[in-house]
């Protein structure tokens, strides 16, 4: 069994960012910037924000984090944003999920100008993806496509399944595969019979937040398995896909830790500095 190694993926994809930004400062004369919102005071969105400030950096970024409690109105934040979309230095802009309550999500991500948009989450970007134009790509399923190519490159035919719909990981992840001439089943909460689903699948995502939900039985053995969840458990961090069984029949199959999500940030860095050469054509 491969076990594919996203932490060295990511160190690989982190290098060679680091040598484009260093001959884009050469041939442009400045280096691509992504600002970062992170509104109130949430542990797991200020550790998520540190580390994405922390590979900026690495990479040669200019990074920036504006920083506002929760009780911020939303016109402020709106108001911000739209400053941020007139100003050159900035190519990509991320507001930090989740947002106070007060605060309408989808409104934010619309202000954000959609070639600044480095989530890939603003409706211009998603219906670019799915038309099959050129687009900001969501980084965790951008990083889900890159192991899966890094492991086959040629997806012609084969036969994917995507355990979960949400619009941040299993649509986009859909229409990766498509692009690659896959042909996809997407399935949810209320899809019958999963298990023979995911049978039949060369290739399997599952994004669904639940603990170990993929069994050893349902994946046959040519199968690759891109396990995106992170679920808190008494026995620690699991994904969505039981490891130990179906590490002993998959052909390859990510971690938990250590598979999709050290891919999530370095996608973030390739979204950052792919809004940078756009707008520089
Ligand atoms: P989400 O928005 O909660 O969506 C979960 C999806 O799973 C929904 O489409 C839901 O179906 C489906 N689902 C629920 N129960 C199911 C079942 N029994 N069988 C089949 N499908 C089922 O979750 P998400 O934001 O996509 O995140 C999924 C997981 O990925 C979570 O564990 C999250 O922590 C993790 N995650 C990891 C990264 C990373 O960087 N590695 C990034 C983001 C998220 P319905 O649509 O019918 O409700």
């Amino acid at each position: 069994m491969i076990l594919i190694d996203g932490k060295k993926a990511a160190a690989e994809l982190r290098e060679e960012l680091k040598h484009e930004v260093s001959s884009l400062k050469k041939k442009f004369n400045k280096v691509p910037g992504l600002t970062v919102i992170l509104i109130g005071d949430l542990t797991p969105s200020q550790i998520y924000v540190r580390n994405k400030e922390k590979s900026a950096n690495e990479v040669g970024l200019k990074s920036e984090v504006i920083r506002y409690p929760d009780t911020i109105e939303q016109k402020v934040v709106l108001e911000k944003i739209k400053e941020l979309n007139k100003d050159d230095s900035v190519s990509g802009i991320l507001v930090q999920l989740p947002l106070p309550k007060h605060i309408d999500k989808q409104k934010v991500i619309q202000t954000i100008d959609p070639s600044k948009d480095v989530d890939g989450f603003h409706p211009m970007n998603v219906g670019n993806l799915s038309s099959g134009y050129d687009s900001s790509i969501p980084c965790t399923p951008l990083g889900c496509y890159l192991l899966i190519k890094k492991t086959e490159p040629n997806l012609n035919g084969k036969k994917a399944v995507v355990v979960g719909r949400s619009n941040l990981n299993g649509k986009p992840m859909t229409q990766l595969l498509l692009k690659e001439n896959c042909t996809v089943t997407i399935t949810h909460s209320k899809t019958k019979d999963l298990k023979s689903e995911c049978l039949k699948a060369d290739i399997i995502v599952a994004a669904v937040g639940i603990p170990e939900l993929v069994k050893g039985d349902w994946v046959k053995k040519e199968t690759i398995v891109i396990d995106v969840g992170i679920n808190k458990t008494e026995k620690g961090i699991v994904g969505d896909v039981d490891f130990d069984e179906v590490s002993k029949v998959a052909k390859a199959l990510t971690p938990v830790p250590g598979g999709v999500g050290p891919m999530t940030i370095a996608c973030l860095l390739k979204n950052t500095i792919d809004c940078f050469k756009r707008s520089q054509k």
